[in-house]
């Protein structure tokens, strides 16, 4: 396929990247010949086009990854933890590449996107250790007469789905651990991003994954493909990341064939910054869980609550702080704050910024959206925001701070900690929570009784490949990353034997 013709480097690297579908290690285009055009959210410019698969490519896809999936079970842990550490190696060493190619599909600033290699080359290295270190139990019966005898085996054939806003971790976090577990799978990046994907796609085969074991199916009809994966009976597992009402769908597809789900799902993540917290400290921790690409992270901090009694001093340094960022193309040196997405997420901004203003929010910096090329948003800072806003009650997915003040003027911290937690808790989704005390008791309460998966206290960033990330409520199910990611695509098999005498 042919490919834009380059004027940047990120465009040689695109010219360079396989663009077709990736199918029993073999690149094709697809079966109906049809491809659809990547576009530079910061310009409106194509990029290049990218094979756009259907439900006939999809059924091939798994058909591979069903033929592979004994012989790869087969294959031993230090062998698959090789080719996840080489993948890794090739990835660190190509940081710079793969993230022009990032950053021109998505808009996020090379920086941000050089910190998501790193982010997401570091997955493969951690499921590297992991797939050698894979465990079992083994007991005896109350009565001594059996031993129980616990181990592991790779669920099977998975189907793996990816958002857009971390192109390349999102797709780390689903391959480094099934790869370390044994399984085969069929992936489907987002339509927004799948030359990242690609790229990805290209660094494994190289590091040496067999053929058959990835297959990669881009396509803009995700309901078709997906839909063939979900329903064939072959697969027996999918990872999900991406919206809510996306996952439920799938929940829905699965249960025809009691298929195991991960649905790492949306947020709505409260940031809390109590009357004691270090002011200071928790303006770099909300720059970061509001900033980080551009506000369209699930880990977002959605609803920023903050104790009356430093109000003004946060609203202050962050207006600052925000007012500052140097706004414009991702690729170019010295920008902060890239543009969203896509048109639609602009347009969502400015619908949720104009209905919070009609409820009475203010604006202290911000809120005028430029004109194209591209689709920019300036960072933006709303206080007074009634907690009916129909900012409270979604993703902003943009680089917008909404501060809801709680609490009485010095008044009695217990019934303050109740009000905040209150609304905070006050939405279904559950993923992260942020909070900002110095007060190591109020830390403690405040994070036991706050429902969600993962608590930042005195922290902005809680995303670490180490560490167990998820949700719960309708953020999702299952947990990615940390000792408990590759569990994910193991079955327990307990066998039974008499002991003898
Ligand atoms: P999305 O749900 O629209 O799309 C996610 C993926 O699902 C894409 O690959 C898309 O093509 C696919 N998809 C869309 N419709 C489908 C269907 N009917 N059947 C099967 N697949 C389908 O989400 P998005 O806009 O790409 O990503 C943003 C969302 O992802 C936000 O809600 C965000 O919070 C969430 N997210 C969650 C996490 C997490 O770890 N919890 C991480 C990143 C993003």
């Amino acid at each position: 396929m042919t490919a834009t013709i380059p004027t940047t480097d990120a465009a040689q690297a695109i010219a360079r990247l396989h663009t077709d579908l990736f199918i029993d290690g073999q690149w094709r285009p697809a079966a109906s010949g049809a491809t659809f055009t990547v576009e530079n959210p910061a310009t409106g410019a194509p990029l290049t086009v990218v094979a756009d698969g259907s439900a006939d490519d999809a059924r091939l896809a798994l058909a591979a990854a069903a033929a592979h999936q004994a012989d790869w079970a087969a294959t031993s842990p230090r062998s698959r933890s090789e080719i996840l550490y080489r993948a890794y190696q090739i990835i660190m060493d190509r940081v710079d590449e793969i993230a022009a190619v990032m950053t021109a599909e998505m808009g996020k600033p090379l920086a941000e996107a050089k910190g998501e290699v790193a982010y997401g080359a570091e997955f493969f290295r951690w499921f590297a250790e992991e797939a050698v270190r894979i465990g079992g139990d083994h007991t005896v019966t109350g009565d001594g007469n059996n031993r129980v005898v616990v181990s592991k085996q790779p669920v099977g054939p998975c189907i793996l789905i990816t958002p857009w806003n971390f192109p390349l971790a999102m797709g780390t976090r689903k391959i480094g651990p099934a790869v370390a577990a044994g399984c085969t799978m069929v992936f489907k990046p987002a339509e927004l991003t799948p030359l990242t994907a690609l790229l990805l796609t290209d660094i494994l085969r190289e590091a040496g994954l067999p053929d058959g074991v990835l297959n990669v199916v881009t396509t803009t009809d995700p309901g078709a493909v997906v839909g063939e994966w979900m329903t064939s009976g072959d697969a027996r597992k999918v990872s999900f990341t991406g919206s809510t009402e996306v996952g439920k769908i799938l929940l829905g597809q699965a249960a025809g064939t009691v298929m195991r789900t991960s649905m790492e799902l949306g947020g709505n993540a409260p940031f809390i910054v109590c009357a004691d917290a270090d002011v200071d400290r928790a303006i770099d921790g909300v720059m970061v869980a509001k900033m980080r690409n551009m506000g369209q992270a699930c880990t977002a901090a959605n609803r920023i609550f903050v104790h009356r009694d430093v109000l003004d001093a946060f609203t202050d340094k962050l207006s600052a702080r925000m007012g500052g960022l140097v706004v414009g193309d991702g690729a170019a040196v010295g920008t902060q704050v890239g543009p969203l997405v896509e048109q639609k997420a602009t347009d969502k901004v400015t619908t949720l910024v104009d209905d919070a203003l009609e409820r009475g929010a203010r604006i202290v910096c911000g809120g005028e959206r430029p004109d194209g090329p591209g689709h920019f948003y300036p960072p933006t800072v709303l206080t007074d925001v009634d907690p009916a806003a129909d900012l409270m009650h979604t993703e902003i997915f943009g680089p917008v701070a909404a501060i809801i003040p709680f609490g009485t003027a010095g008044g009695d911290a217990k019934s303050d900690d109740d009000e905040v937690l209150r609304l905070a808790n006050d939405t279904p989704w559950g993923l992260v929570g942020y909070l900002y005390t110095q007060d190591i008791d109020r830390a403690d309460r405040l994070s036991t009784d706050l429902q969600v998966g993962m608590v930042g206290v005195n922290t902005g960033l809680v995303s670490n490949p180490a560490a167990p990330f998820g949700g719960i409520k309708q953020s999702g199910l299952g947990r990615e990353g940390g000792r408990l990611g590759i569990e994910e695509f193991l079955d327990i098999k307990y066998v039974s034997r008499p002991i003898a005498r």
